[in-house]
């Protein structure tokens, strides 16, 4: 299978990292961080490089991609950071043992073109606003458990332990 990865909460639990730092998000009706987060400025760490860096990896997630590809999968990470962040998140992934495949950092809008137009299998991602593209294109659409995506009605993996079953 061709299979895309997202990268946020994923890969990496940046919303952890948010809410350690910033405390508790309180709202999850809407899958936009600046209404989990009302009065923050989200910019100062989308931008920021030393942010990226210090983000933990979500536990599993290198030894569940590690795993799809030795069973001979092709393997992309589909990420709608900022091309900005490319350099130190591909320094984030080589550090913390995941693969050394294709990392597409395209922004929201060049995600959802990537998911509209490339020919992949799967998309494995925590929100559904991917992942309902995805299934609009008729490909299989994964969602990592999260509290965003409750409502997500397709399949659905607890925690990247998970991942065996799900193929
Ligand atoms: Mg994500």
């Amino acid at each position: 299978m061709n299979i895309l990865l997202d990268f946020d909460d994923v890969l990496s639990d940046t919303f952890a990292e948010l809410e350690r730092r910033e405390g508790p998000a309180t709202d999850f009706s809407v899958e936009d961080l600046r209404v989990m987060f009302p009065g923050i400025d989200l910019r100062k760490y989308m931008e920021s490089l030393d942010f990226h860096r210090e983000i933990p990896p979500v536990p599993g997630a290198a030894e569940g991609v590690n795993w799809i590809i030795a069973r001979g999968h092709k393997v992309r990470y589909a990420s709608a950071r900022s091309p900005d962040v490319q350099k130190v998140s591909l320094e984030w992934l080589r550090e913390r043992g995941f693969p050394p495949v294709p990392l597409h950092c395209l922004g929201r809008d060049g995600k959802k073109e990537l998911l509209r137009a490339d020919p992949y299998d799967l998309l494995i991602d925590d929100q559904m606003r991917y992942l309902n593209i995805a299934r609009e294109q008729g490909r299989r659409a994964i969602a990592l458990d999260r509290r965003w995506n409750g409502s997500w009605d397709g399949d659905r993996i607890v925690t990247w332990e998970d991942i065996k079953s799900a193929f």
